[in-house]
């Protein structure tokens, strides 16, 4: 028996979560429910978060959460309960399967069954945001080699749990050398350990492209966090809806499993609403608790009802459905069919055993770090480069460092910039250590301290390393 946390969230949650309990408990699965309020009451109580304290401690303990969409109330001041329950949790992993049901459900893609697997804490959703001048405003990617490590890991252990037969890994490491050139390189690394799976890369625009118009040629695709967001509602919607897919957010130590669509307020209350999604999720939950042998009998029963024809409003067309029915209904035929299989559509076989187990993270031995240079970035209005350039030259003497070049929005613009270069408030002005010397922080600040009394407004600077004697800095586009 799982002890599993359950919140029934807002608009068509209550309904949509009671027929998705009611059908995998009827297929036998071993879960104690202990619920939750989440969501809209919540929120309107006052708790900016959408829950209490409580409702914490019930998650962490039982450490599975199966959650019905909720409502996040309009205006501002109320935080995504999804994005704080994810990084709260140190939930790293997002899986989302989209499958096409051909031709029982809509779709131009008839032998779509992708799965794709999203880094799920952090690049741009670190949500580390800063204006830095008049015009320009910044946001930072990270990408940590824990974070890849652990979400291609995922992806090549997820593959051979289930059968599949190839990752992709979607990047676009020819720009962001750094950020997406690190989650390129430990998908290699990892993939080299799975000589049994097939391991791509693509750039994330033509892959993106291919996808969208081949995605049969997929199988398991892993990627950072923005692109995975957006290609994953991508994928869900060409396969046949948003409303048929669910995903499971997993951690090392706690899940959480979900339907992808919202809570449909205008839906709410009138048995109407289609609870595949909510399903989907759940199925996901057994896997991943090791129940496999019920999460499979589930998913044959709900394959069988669709291609029965037996479809709620939202996937019901005249001439393939065969009975359009409300929630509750559709519920019924599904358990009905518990124990039975699809004939058309290709029946899910889900390998005996447990839930994925991931070894832990392992730090590396640190690398030889060495300070090279220095990027300090200005707010400057008024004038042309190689003005700024001159007013900065005016440090290399007293501080031993040399100006080596400036950007404006990355790319080159002294020296030798072009003048239709379009430049912005914002700059940045590179400093090395003059010949023959070294740089050290005393020595950025006295370049700080200087420029202060250049009447140079500093916002911020960025240090330059090599690590094991390798530059791990971007040049300037142009250098
Ligand atoms: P939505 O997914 O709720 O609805 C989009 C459209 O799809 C609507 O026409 C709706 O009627 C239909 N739909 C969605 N799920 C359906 C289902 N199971 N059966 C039949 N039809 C379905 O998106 P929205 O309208 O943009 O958002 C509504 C609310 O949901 C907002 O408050 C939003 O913040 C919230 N939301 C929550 C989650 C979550 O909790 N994971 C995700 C997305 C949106």
């Amino acid at each position: 028996m799982t002890k599993v946390t359950v919140a029934k969230g807002d608009g068509i949650g209550p309904e949509i979560m009671d027929a998705t309990l009611k059908i995998i408990l009827a297929a036998g699965a071993k879960i104690e429910i202990e619920e939750i309020e989440v969501g809209e009451k919540v929120y309107l109580a006052g708790n900016t978060a959408g829950i209490a304290r409580e409702s914490w401690d019930v998650i962490r303990r039982n450490k599975i959460f199966l959650k019905a969409p909720i409502t996040t109330p309009q205006g501002g001041g109320y935080k995504s309960l999804n994005v704080t329950t994810r990084k709260f949790l140190g939930l790293y992993s997002n899986v989302r399967p989209c499958m096409s049901m051909h031709p029982f459900v809509k779709t131009k893609h008839p032998e779509m069954d992708i799965v794709i697997i999203r880094e799920n804490e952090e690049d741009l959703y670190a949500g580390i945001e800063h204006q830095q001048t008049d015009e320009v405003t910044q946001c930072l990617k990270l990408i940590s080699r824990p974070g890849c490590e652990k979400i291609v890991r995922y992806a090549f252990e997820y593959a051979k749990q289930y059968g599949r037969k190839k990752v992709t890994c979607f990047t676009k490491d020819n720009i962001m050398k750094q950020t997406d050139g690190l989650f390129h390189k430990v998908f290699d690394e990892i993939a080299a350990e799975y000589p049994e799976i097939q391991n791509e890369h693509w750039i994330i625009d033509i892959g993106a492209a291919k996808m969208a118009d081949t995605p049969e040629s997929f199988d398991v695709i892993v990627m950072p966090n923005l692109y995975g967001d957006i290609l994953s509602d991508v994928a869900a919607q060409i396969a046949g809806s948003v409303g048929l897919a669910g995903s499971a957010n997993i951690g090392e130590q706690c899940a959480m499993f979900e339907a992808i669509h919202g809570s449909a307020p205008r839906r709410a209350g009138q048995n109407m609403a289609n609870p595949s999604g909510l399903l989907q999720g759940a199925i996901l939950m057994l896997n991943h608790i090791g129940q496999t042998e019920v999460a499979e009998k589930v998913q044959n029963a709900w394959l069988k009802t669709i291609e029965d024809g037996v479809h709620t409003y939202d996937i019901f067309k005249e001439g393939t459905s065969k009975q359009k029915v409300g929630t509750s209904e559709f519920a019924e035929a599904v358990i009905a069919n518990l124990g039975g299989k699809p004939g058309i559509l290709k029946p899910v076989s889900y390998a005996k055993g447990s839930a994925l187990k991931l070894p832990k993270y392992q730090r590396k031995a640190p690398s030889k770090k060495e300070l090279v240079g220095v990027d300090i970035f200005v707010h400057h209005t008024g004038s042309s480069p190689d003005n700024l350039a001159k007013i900065m030259q005016q440090i290399e003497e007293v501080c031993e460092v040399k100006l080596t070049m400036i950007t404006n929005r990355g790319i080159k613009v002294w020296p030798e910039g072009f003048e239709e270069t379009f430049c912005t408030d914002h700059w940045r002005c590179r400093f090395k250590p003059a010949d023959g010397h070294i740089l050290d922080k005393i020595l950025i600040s006295q370049i700080l301290y200087q420029a202060d009394n250049l009447k140079i407004d500093t916002i911020k600077t960025e240090n330059l390393y090599d690590f094991d004697g390798k530059p791990c800095y971007a040049l300037g586009q142009g250098q």
